[in-house]
């Protein structure tokens, strides 16, 4: 596709206010295309009234039975056909995001086929999810049940925009909620895609609404506003804290999916293939900005020299190209600014002792001109309490350190405020097991790694959030659960029951 015919599919920068495109009346936004800096658009982001005007249509559309009361099944037809609308449109989602976000045209169909298999998953979901009779302790029917909360404010941050989105969008909209979609300002325009599609597959006309624009105006408003009952916030860990105050203010639930730094360990009786393969893959895949990405390295002593050896000659391989480009393994970062950002993190390691082992700058040619592209990098000679070791840099670098056996591992491992995930290598899976269990992590992978299914909880400890999505119990996240209690006797009540006879 030649760049003029992207300019076609790109949406036009209109909001998706409560099923009305139009204009927003925010701050000015841009969406640049990361592999040269074209910019993709510049937009109007929503402002505050904008959002209370999405918010009060949203109300009114929820609280109307044809939505709130709607059978499972029939609600479920809504996701179902949002699924296969994404499906139909895999090709032009794809392009968006990777104009949107530069991540490589394999990944972003990937995230988009997950998204559309998210939307289908809870349609399913919805459809078999039993509400409870309880264990009578007296004659009375007892049930629990479960309705939906109202507003759902939905904040995602630019990384992976279609797939985090149907995280937080799609068992909203099944649990009979209505949803406001706030996207992150680098990639504005995935979501105003998404917002295309709902609308072509029939959703009550102000059910959903996406309001890209500035954290502090728009998003502020939807974490603050009385009317939105709950937010699913996916960001960085100050962001999610400051939201979690304002939310306890509230007394409104929140999820919070956060940062990370989580730990990889390969152990010396690891098959080193495989480990390889995995380590590259966790670090460097999606230019390592990924909430998930395995930054902090251990190799155990006995093989440290010759997988440390392996894994820069394999490093320095990876081909560092142009999204559109089938062979790119590790594509540009999002924003010249976050590339600056990437950038004095490396720069500030070196300066406290770290030794370079590869990358550490821009790549060089024409090829990268005017793009923010970053070389896969490796830092060794760290210890794990140095800053490297302890902020997330959200980019293709690496921290290697040696460790010694198991109990050294985990101290080292668990040393940290984050508690995303953990990948081990070994092939000993009771040693897996034991270590897997001592770690403080949402997810452990062993002999793999950044490997997902939607049916199985996705979440953090520690400073890399509270609460969990996905799964079947992510559906009730978005609902209020309720107590029902029918008489059975048909008596009287005792302690009320001579009074009433002598009146
Ligand atoms: P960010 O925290 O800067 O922004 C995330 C979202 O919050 C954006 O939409 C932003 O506009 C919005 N926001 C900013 N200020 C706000 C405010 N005052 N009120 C309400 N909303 C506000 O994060 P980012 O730079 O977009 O994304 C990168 C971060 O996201 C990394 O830390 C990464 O680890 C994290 N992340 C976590 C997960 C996970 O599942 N744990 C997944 C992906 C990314």
């Amino acid at each position: 596709m030649k760049m003029d015919q992207i300019d076609d599919i790109l949406p036009d920068g209109r909001l998706f206010l409560a099923g009305e495109w139009r204009e927003g009346t925010g701050a000015e936004i841009t969406s640049v295309f990361p592999a040269d800096g074209r910019v993709n658009r510049v937009l109007r982001g929503a402002s505050a009234a904008d959002g209370q005007e999405a918010i009060a249509r949203a109300k009114a559309v929820q609280a109307d039975p044809a939505w709130r009361v709607l059978k499972p099944h029939e609600r479920a037809r809504h996701l179902y056909r949002i699924a296969d609308g994404i499906e139909a449109n895999i090709d032009r989602i794809s392009m968006i995001q990777s104009c949107d976000t530069g991540k490589t045209l394999r990944e972003t169909a990937a995230l988009a086929a997950s998204a559309a298999g998210t939307f289908r998953y809870y349609g399913a979901v919805l459809e078999t999810m039993d509400d409870e009779l309880t264990a009578q302790r007296a004659d009375s029917l007892t049930l629990s049940v479960h309705e939906p909360l109202g507003l759902v404010a939905a904040i995602t941050p630019w990384n992976s925009p279609i797939a985090s989105d149907a995280q937080k969008v799609a068992p909203a909209l099944a649990a009979g909620n209505a949803v406001l979609l706030k996207p992150a300002s680098w990639s504005p325009l995935t979501a105003l895609e998404l917002a295309r599609i709902v609308e072509e597959a029939g959703l009550p006309r102000g059910l959903f609404s996406v309001l890209p624009g500035a954290g502090r105006e728009i998003g502020n408003l939807l974490v603050e506003h009385p009317d939105i009952a709950r937010v699913s916030f996916t960001g960085g860990t100050s962001t999610g804290r400051m939201i979690a105050r304002k939310a306890a203010e509230k007394l409104m639930p929140v999820s919070l999916e956060l940062g990370g730094k989580s730990p990889t360990i390969v152990f010396d009786d690891a098959d080193m293939d495989l480990a390889l393969a995995g380590v590259l893959f966790g670090i460097f895949s999606s230019s390592g900005q990924s909430c998930i990405a395995g930054s902090r390295l251990f190799v155990q002593r006995g093989v440290y020299d010759t997988f440390v050896g392996r894994l820069v000659a394999a490093t320095r391989a990876l081909r560092v190209g142009h999204p559109f480009d089938a062979a790119t393994q590790v594509a540009p970062l999002i924003h010249e600014d976050h590339r600056r950002e990437v950038a004095a993190h490396v720069a500030a390691a070196l300066e406290a002792g770290a030794e370079l082992l590869c990358g550490g700058a821009a790549p060089e040619g024409d090829a990268y001109a005017g793009g923010s592209y970053y070389l896969p990098t490796i830092l060794a000679g760290v210890k794990n309490t140095d800053r490297i070791c302890r902020e997330e840099v959200f980019g293709p670098v690496l921290a290697v350190l040696p460790f010694d056996d198991e109990e050294d591992v985990i101290a080292q491992a668990n040393d940290n405020d984050y508690g995303l995930a953990c990948g081990i290598w070994t092939s000993d899976f009771r040693k897996a097991w034991r270590v897997g269990r001592a770690i403080r992590s949402g997810t452990i992978w062993h002999n793999t790694y950044k490997q997902f299914s939607i049916s199985t909880p996705f979440g953090g400890e520690g400073d890399s959030g509270t609460g969990r999505e996905k799964g079947r119990q992510g559906l009730r996240a978005y609902m209020a659960q309720k107590s029902f209690y029918t008489d059975m006797t048909g008596a009287p009540h005792p302690w009320a029951a001579d009074t009433v006879r002598a009146t």
